[in-house]
């Protein structure tokens, strides 16, 4: 995005609805950012406020702030934090781009309900992460660095001792052993918070590179004494494993896990359900005080056996904390990021001041879930 050019494009965010969510799509640095790539945008009234962004600094970024019903009408293309309900997509008017993390590998029938509504889906989960021209919209990354950093944090308040060793007076306390169960974006950046806050750090992946990662950062690999040499799957990430393998897998983590005070987990697979790491049985062979984070709890399952969103203590006194929306707690600083990644993908679809769509660039054909331009008949 480099010299200002004529606003011909209209972005539209609105407020976020969905229950834990703070975070929002456009921020006052990025409406700067978009007007220079020729869009024009419209917020609805407040809805930085949770990220700690006023009307106010809109408007002085060149945003016009209005009511949502507003944005809707005027916007060619609406950005999405959260993908937008049900209720929601009926109102938006047919040739309207939705841009977000439309969750198009799990749930068909949502990419149906968008292409019956005549709305062009840009779903940013399809992002090819590797070409590099794709780097700055990668959203996943983004906001699982920050969703791990965060996860140390929430695990070390919940957990009644001290991370680092302390010693006192009273004599020495001995520090938290952390175990981290996958170990890519966001499992590395809980390594490195829970390592700056003093605890000892174990951690574990299936990708056999992850390895070195871990132990560049100063953690111990925990070995499951398993072969996954073969757990790699496509473009370097973790492919899903068998039924067997997995139970193999369960087995080693239970046992392994019994001597950590804290357990954080990020392990996921590309349009999968999150694989489980630790089964009720690792859970109930855990000491009374520890903590669990689960940052892949959601609907479809998480990587530990009972974990659902929010916190539960089981009856052995270990505390769960089903944790998907992390990211959402560090708003100011991840909304700025995913501001930027949404704006990236929106300002790449605007050629010749028009959104438009080439499904012979790898990026298009990826990225678009909905409402594909019909391919050009054969001569
Ligand atoms: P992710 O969120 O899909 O998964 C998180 C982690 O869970 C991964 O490291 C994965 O290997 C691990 N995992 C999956 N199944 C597991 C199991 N059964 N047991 C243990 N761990 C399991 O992935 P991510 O964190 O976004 O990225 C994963 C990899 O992709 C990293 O190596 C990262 O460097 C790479 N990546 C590359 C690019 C790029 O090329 N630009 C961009 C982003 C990520």
């Amino acid at each position: 995005m480099a010299e200002t050019q004529e606003a011909t494009v209209v972005f539209g965010v609105l407020n976020e609805t969905s229950e834990h969510e703070s975070r929002v799509a456009l921020t006052p640095d990025i409406v700067t950012r978009l007007r220079k790539a020729g869009v024009s945008c419209l917020i609805e009234y407040g809805a930085g406020l949770a990220s700690q962004y006023t009307d106010e600094d809109y408007a002085k970024a060149g945003a016009e702030v209005l009511p949502a019903n507003e944005v809707v009408a005027r916007a060619d293309a609406l950005g999405f934090v959260d993908r937008p309900s049900a209720d929601l997509v009926a109102g938006i008017k047919a040739g309207t781009w939705v841009i977000g993390m439309l969750g198009s590998f799990t749930d068909a029938d949502y990419v149906a309900s968008l292409e019956s509504a005549g709305l062009v889906g840009v779903g940013i989960e399809k992002l090819p992460r590797q070409l590099s021209s794709a780097q700055s919209m990668d959203e996943m990354t983004s906001q699982n660095s920050v969703m791990g950093y965060k996860a140390a944090l929430v695990a070390a308040n919940a957990y009644g001792s001290f991370f680092p060793m302390m010693t006192t007076a009273a004599g020495t306390i001995r520090p938290a052993k952390v175990l981290i169960l996958g170990a890519g974006i966001a499992g590395l950046q809980a390594i490195g918070t829970a390592k700056r806050l003093g605890a000892v750090v174990t951690a574990y992946d299936v990708r056999p590179a992850s390895r070195d990662e871990v132990e560049s950062l100063g953690a111990k690999f925990l070995d499951l004494g398993l072969d996954f040499s073969k757990g790699q799957g496509e473009g370097g990430y973790a492919r899903a494993l068998s039924a067997e393998e997995q139970a193999q897998q369960q087995a080693a983590v239970d046992q392994k896990a019994t001597g950590f005070d804290v357990i954080i987990t990020t392990a996921k697979v590309p349009g999968r359900k999150p694989p489980l790491l630790l089964t009720k049985a690792g859970v109930d062979g855990l000491k009374r005080g520890a903590v669990i984070v689960d940052c892949a709890a959601s609907e479809l399952g998480g990587n530990v056996e009972g974990s659902e969103v929010g916190t539960r203590i089981t009856d052995g006194g270990v505390t769960i904390i089903g944790a998907p929306y992390l990211a959402s707690e560090v708003a100011n600083t991840a909304s700025n990021l995913l501001a930027r990644n949404v704006a990236d993908v929106l300002a790449h679809f605007v050629k010749d001041g028009k959104l438009a769509i080439d499904l012979n660039e790898e990026l298009d054909d990826a990225l678009i879930v909905a409402g594909r331009p019909a391919a050009p008949a054969q001569a």
